[in-house]
C-alpha cells in the first residue's frame, strides 16, 4: 500500500482501478497502522470502490482494522447518483457512542466519596455478558416506542429531564426508524437490555477536567477546570448486532440485482434508494434510537447514585454516536449534495453556526467526545469551520493490540492494582475483560487528538482524566 505524504498529517492513497476516488488518511507517521499486522489501509482502498462514493474514502488518526470498513473510517455516497449504504460502514454496534455529563462537584471532594460512589455505580450499572437492565420494558409495544422515540421516549417516561434532549444529537431520536424492519431475533436479543452497558470496551467513567484549552467554549459546554464529570460509552447491544447481521446477509443476496460487485464481501451494500437500502436505514435508525435510550437510562441510573452519595447534580454536556450512517447535505465543488455519510468509529463534528445545533451551542460548535483509555485521558473537542471529511473526526485512541494480545500481556488483577495505585478506582465485570482493555492496547490518545487538531478536523476544548471506571 503506497501512501503519498501530502502534509505531515495527511496521507493519500492514489486512485487506481477499481477505486472510484482516492483514499485520504489523517495521521502522523507513528500513528499509521502497522502494515504487517493490520490491513486497514487496504480497507480504505476497498471502501473507495463503493458505488456513488464521492470525494475520498477517509480515515481518521485512530484508524484500525474493522469488519469491511476500517474503524475510524468515513465515506459518503451521493444518494442521487446510485450511492449505496453499507452496514459494514456503520458497524455491528449501531449508534455506539459517548455521553458526557458534568457534575456540580469538585475533584477535591472525590477521594472522600470514591468508595461509596464507585460501589454505588458498580451495583447500579448492569453489564457484562449476563442479562439484566435498568429498564424492564412492559411489552413489544413499549420496545417499539423505544425504537421510534429513543431518548425522547425515555424522558417522556420519567427517565431524565427535558433539558437532556437539547444536548443530544438529533434531540435524542432520529425520525426515520422503521421497527417493522427489525427481525424477531433482534427484538428477542434487545428486549431485556435497555439500560445495560455491554462488555469490554464499554464503560462508565468518573473523570475530572484536568485542563481547559479554550475557556469560553468550555464554559458554553458547561465544563470548568477541576470539575468531576461522568462519561458513558455504550451502544445498541444485541439488537444492533443482530440488525447488522440480518441486513449484511440480505444485501449480499441483493447485490447482483443492482449489478454491484465489491472487493470484499464484508462491504455488502445496496443503493440508498432501493428496497434493501431503505430497509437497512429504517432498522439502523431504530437501533440508533435504542442506543440513545440505552445511554439515557445508564446516565439516569448514575444520576441517582450521584444524588444519593454526593448530593450533586449531573448536567448533560452532549450525547453523540460514532457508528452511524446519516443523510446529510454537504457542499461538493460548491454545490450542496444529499449524501449518505457513513461514520464508523468516527464522530460527527459540526462547526459553529450549524443549523442542527441547539441555540446555546450554535455559537461555539458541537461538543465532540473522544474517550482515550481508563489509564490515560479523554478529550472534548469542538467542530471547526471548513473541516474536511464531511465534518467528522476521530472517536477514540484506537486499538493497536488485539484483545487476545492484551490478555497475554497483563492480568486483570495486576492491572486493577496498578490503576488503583495511580488513584484510579476500577469496578470490572471480569478479570479477562479488564485485561483486554489495558491502556497499552490503545494508541496514545494525546497524539491522536494532536493530529485531529493539526489536520483541521476539530479543536481541543478540554482534557479529562479518569478517577474511577466501571467496565463492561
Ligand atoms: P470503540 O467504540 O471503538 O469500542 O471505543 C472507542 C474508544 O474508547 C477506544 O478507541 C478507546 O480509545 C476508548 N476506550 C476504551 N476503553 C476505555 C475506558 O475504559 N476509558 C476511556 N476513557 N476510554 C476507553
Ligand atoms: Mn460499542
Ligand atoms: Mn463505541
Amino acid at each position: 500500500m503506497e501512501l503519498v505524504e501530502e502534509t505531515p498529517y495527511r496521507f493519500r492513497i492514489d486512485r487506481r482501478d477499481p477505486m472510484r476516488v482516492p483514499g485520504v488518511v489523517f495521521a502522523a507517521r507513528p500513528l499509521l497502522p502497522d502494515l504487517g499486522e493490520d490491513r486497514s489501509l487496504d480497507q480504505v482502498a476497498n471502501v473507495a470502490t463503493l458505488p456513488g462514493i464521492v470525494d475520498a474514502a477517509y480515515a481518521m488518526p485512530d484508524i484500525h482494522w474493522g469488519y469491511g470498513f476500517p474503524i475510524g473510517g468515513v465515506a459518503a455516497t451521493d444518494t442521487a447518483a446510485g450511492g449505496v449504504v453499507s452496514p459494514g460502514g456503520v458497524g455491528f454496534d449501531i449508534s455506539c457512542g459517548v455521553r458526557l455529563l458534568a457534575a456540580d462537584l469538585d475533584r477535591a471532594e472525590f477521594p472522600r466519596l470514591c468508595g461509596a460512589l464507585m460501589d454505588g455505580l458498580d451495583a447500579a450499572i448492569p453489564r457484562g455478558m449476563g442479562r439484566g437492565a435498568v429498564w424492564q420494558l412492559a411489552d413489544r409495544a413499549e420496545l417499539d416506542a423505544v425504537l421510534r422515540g429513543g431518548s425522547r421516549y425515555a424522558v417522556e417516561r420519567g427517565h431524565g429531564v427535558v433539558r437532556d434532549l437539547d444536548r443530544c444529537e438529533d434531540g435524542g431520536a432520529v425520525d426515520d426508524a422503521d421497527p417493522t424492519q427489525v427481525s424477531e431475533r433482534a427484538v428477542q436479543r434487545g428486549r431485556g437490555q435497555v439500560g445495560s452497558l455491554g462488555s469490554g470496551n464499554h464503560f462508565l467513567e468518573v473523570q475530572a477536567v484536568s485542563e481547559v484549552y479554550d475557556e469560553p467554549v468550555a464554559t458554553a459546554f458547561g465544563l470548568r477546570a477541576g470539575q468531576v464529570c461522568l462519561m458513558v460509552h455504550s451502544g445498541s447491544r444485541g439488537l444492533g448486532h443482530q440488525i447488522c447481521t440480518d441486513h449484511v446477509r440480505a444485501m449480499e443476496h441483493a447485490m447482483p440485482r443492482y449489478g454491484i460487485t465489491v472487493p470484499d464481501r464484508q462491504l455488502a451494500c445496496a443503493p440508498v434508494d432501493s428496497a434493501p437500502g431503505r430497509a437497512y436505514l429504517g432498522a439502523m435508525a431504530a437501533a440508533a434510537n435504542y442506543a440513545r435510550a440505552n445511554r439515557q437510562l445508564l446516565a439516569e441510573a448514575a444520576r441517582r447514585v450521584f444524588t444519593r452519595v454526593a448530593g450533586c447534580r449531573l448536567d448533560l454536556v452532549y450525547d453523540v454516536s460514532h457508528n452511524l450512517a446519516k443523510i446529510e447535505d454537504h457542499p461538493l465543488d460548491g454545490v450542496d449534495r444529499r449524501l449518505c455519510v457513513h461514520r464508523k468509529g468516527a464522530t460527527r463534528a459540526f462547526p459553529p453556526g450549524h443549523p442542527d445545533l441547539p441555540d446555546d451551542l450554535r455559537p461555539v460548535g458541537q461538543p465532540v467526545l473522544i474517550p482515550g483509555s481508563m489509564g490515560t485521558a479523554s478529550y472534548v473537542l469542538t467542530g471547526v469551520p471548513g473541516a474536511p471529511a464531511f465534518a467528522s473526526t476521530c472517536h477514540g485512541a484506537g486499538r493497536t493490540r488485539s484483545r487476545r494480545q492484551a490478555t497475554t500481556t497483563v492480568r486483570g488483577q495486576d492491572l486493577r492494582r496498578d490503576l488503583a495505585a495511580r488513584g484510579i478506582a476500577v469496578r470490572g465485570a471480569s478479570w479477562r475483560g479488564l485485561a483486554e482493555e489495558m491502556p497499552g492496547a490503545y494508541k496514545d490518545v494525546a497524539a491522536v487528538v494532536d493530529v485531529a487538531e493539526a489536520a483541521g478536523l476539530g479543536r481541543r476544548v478540554a482534557r479529562l482524566v479518569p478517577l474511577g471506571v466501571v467496565k463492561g
